[in-house]
């Protein structure tokens, strides 16, 4: 659903003010991280940990910044616009992403033109009208061809054990690869794709 008020452009990932997700405990259960009360549906095929989500989409104040879990997820696994969530389909071979700058710092140094990426592709109407119209993209953005994508991991936070209960052990999210050793510590809030023969078209920085 894309959610399209008279002036503003919601992008069907965003996260709503009545999707804020109730606190829940956390704490390390045989050397892995664990909700105090875990239901099955809280981890994926691969063991991971992941945050919970509450559906209200519509409902409140639209959070821009902040991306629903499920909704991401399922936008990364189809190949879903993430912000109109229609399948996303290529253009001479090429795909379009719409990325923050931070997941394209390492572009160029790879030969192969890779780059890991918590965003589902961007259609080419929706590559439009957001840069015009959506609030998220004040900060900066880049938009990249892309030849294909692969699932790679996840994004998350690592967790680390304090005497009352688990703690950040870094201080900012990172993606982690399947098989990273960490994983097991790591609550994961996105799923990240490696998205293949990436080449930056544009970008813009705003300070
Ligand atoms: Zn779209």
């Amino acid at each position: 659903m894309n959610i399209d008020s008279s002036k503003i452009l919601v992008p069907h990932m965003t996260a709503w003010s009545e999707e804020e997700v109730p606190a829940v405990s956390i704490r390390f259960k045989a050397g892995r991280l664990a909700y105090s009360e875990e239901r099955a549906e809280d981890r994926d095929e691969h063991g991971i940990l992941w945050a919970r989500s509450v559906t209200a989409q519509g409902s409140g104040r639209p959070t821009f910044g902040r991306v629903h879990t499920e909704r991401q997820r399922e936008a990364v696994a189809r190949m879903l616009c993430q912000v109109c969530a229609l399948p996303v389909a290529p253009s001479e071979g090429q795909y379009l992403w719409l990325t923050d700058l931070s997941d394209v710092t390492g572009l160029g140094r790879f030969e192969e033109g890779w780059v890991t990426s918590s965003y589902p592709p961007i259609c080419r109407p929706c590559l439009d009208t957001s840069i015009a119209r959506c609030p998220a993209l004040r900060k900066g953005f880049a938009i990249l061809t892309v030849a294909r994508a692969e699932p790679y991991g996840v994004r998350g936070i690592e967790f680390r054990k304090s005497w009352r209960r688990p703690v950040p052990a870094t201080p900012s999210v990172h993606h982690y690869a399947y098989g990273d050793p960490a994983l097991p510590r790591v609550l994961a809030t996105q799923q990240v794709s490696m998205l293949h023969g990436a080449a930056l078209t544009d970008w813009n920085h705003k300070s």
